[in-house]
């Protein structure tokens, strides 16, 4: 993506790409060098429709512009009239750059990764001070090769390292970095290849028609294709597992849905009987919920929800599973845990529930029946088992938990 000076670019009319606006017709260079402001306006289109259509998918946004930017560094370069000076190179390059800057931080964006624009400002404004110096002051064209070069493989290599750096990658975060490392590569390919191969860079007189500008072309194609292809994927996958996340979650609570927690509770129940690990599964339901409902409303209702399940939450533990299994009734799996620790857990919710930011009167409670596994169990056997133990708790007067063992039994509880 260097711009040469037009004195060094002192084409004859009839061979330069730019053929054009030379006042000549169309030339099949020129037809082969629209191709990369095409593909890059296509992939701005696509990409801002997309943003248009989901407005919080902010990095498509910065994909678009970063499309958009470059393909317009093409179209100032090859496409437009002569300007006056070397104000079309200045402006070329700042495109190529700015785009590449803004296709860098799409990544960060989707990753919630603080954004290095000061940086990025700093960077864009050194490289374009020392290509005006290369360029107008000091004209050298091997120096601005190398400096366009190193400005635009830092933004790819601050986002490759920066994104590095954030654990628990998944396949579409694997494939945008590979993405960015395969740009990487190809900015710093580009120009060695230049400089290894005689000649790559003209001899002055038709500088478009060189290998090293022929280079820029395929490079730019091969990138936004690229990387393209590498945004889209992780798109339809963010929207993927934003779809499992809406089918597994309950709205209100912020907990798992029945269908999200039978899921996960089976694996884990799976996985801690097949180690011969203890698992224990208890139902936790408010009493007279309706009560409340028909004195405080069903807005009050909704807040003793969402507190219970709060607290739940904060209570069961890193490795618990915990779902909404319907109404004011929730479900929650203690992988690891044997009756007595199990039994700890569930005493502490019940206990402290009364306090815990419900600011109704009388303080709501809440009833726990509770199942330890002790031999292969299926879940829906210990859901009906701890389902018995909560009927059993509402029995004997609510506001308590009871214990039921697999095989139906009660052990010598008193919670
Ligand atoms: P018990 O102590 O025996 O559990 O009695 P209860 O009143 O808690 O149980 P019951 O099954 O009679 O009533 C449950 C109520 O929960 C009835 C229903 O209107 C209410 N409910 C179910 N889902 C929601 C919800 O999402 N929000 C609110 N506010 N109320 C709900
Ligand atoms: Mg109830
Ligand atoms: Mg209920």
């Amino acid at each position: 993506m260097i711009v040469l000076t037009r004195r060094e670019r002192a084409i004859p009319p009839h061979h330069t790409i730019a053929g054009r606006r030379e006042g000549v017709g169309l030339s099949g260079q020129l037809i082969i060098s629209l191709l990369s402001p095409a593909i890059g306006f296509l992939f701005f289109v696509a990409f801002f429709l997309l943003w248009l259509n989901q407005r919080k998918l902010n990095y498509s946004l910065s994909a678009a512009l970063g499309f958009l930017l470059s393909a317009s560094g093409f179209v100032v370069q090859d496409i437009l009239p002569p300007w006056p000076a070397d104000l079309q190179r200045i402006v070329a390059n700042l495109l190529f750059l700015s785009g590449v800057c803004a296709l860098a931080i799409a990544p960060l964006q989707r990753r919630q990764i603080a954004l290095p624009v000061r940086t990025l400002s700093a960077l864009v404004a050194l490289t374009m001070v020392s290509l005006f110096w290369y360029l107008v002051i000091q004209p050298d064209l091997i120096s601005r090769i190398a400096i366009v070069s190193v400005g635009l493989a830092i933004p790819a290599f601050i986002t490759v390292i920066k994104l590095l750096t954030v654990s628990n990658h998944r396949y579409s975060d694997r494939l945008v970095l590979g993405a960015l490392c395969f740009t990487l590569a190809l900015f710093i390919l580009r120009p060695a290849t230049g400089f290894v191969v005689p000649g790559s860079f003209g001899n002055y007189t038709a500088s478009e028609q060189s290998v090293y500008w022929g280079l820029v072309h395929f490079t730019y194609v091969l990138m936004t294709v690229t990387l393209a292809i590498a945004f889209f994927v992780a798109i339809a996958f963010d929207l993927t597992d934003e779809l499992h996340h809406q089918a597994t979650t309950d709205a209100l609570s912020g907990l798992l849905n029945r269908r999200g927690f039978e899921t996960k509770a089976a694996l884990a129940l799976q996985d801690c009987q097949q180690n011969g690990r203890p698992v224990a599964l208890m139902i936790a339901d408010l009493d007279h919920f309706k009560g409340i409902n028909d004195t405080h409303g069903h807005a009050a209702g909704d807040d003793v929800i969402r507190a219970l399940a709060r607290h739940i939450r904060s209570l069961s533990g890193d490795t618990a599973i915990c779902g909404r299994l319907g109404g004011e009734e929730f479900g929650i799996v203690l992988p690891d845990r044997e009756e007595t620790a199990a039994l700890a857990t569930a005493g502490a919710i019940r206990r402290s529930f009364d306090t815990h930011g419900v600011t109704i009167s009388p303080p709501p409670t809440v009833s726990i029946g509770l199942v330890v596994s002790a031999s292969p169990a299926t879940l829906s056997t210990l859901l009906s088992v701890a389902d018995k133990a909560l009927y059993d708790a509402k029995h004997r007067g609510r506001n308590q938990v009871c214990v039921v063992r697999q095989d139906g039994a009660h052990p010598p509880d008193s919670l």
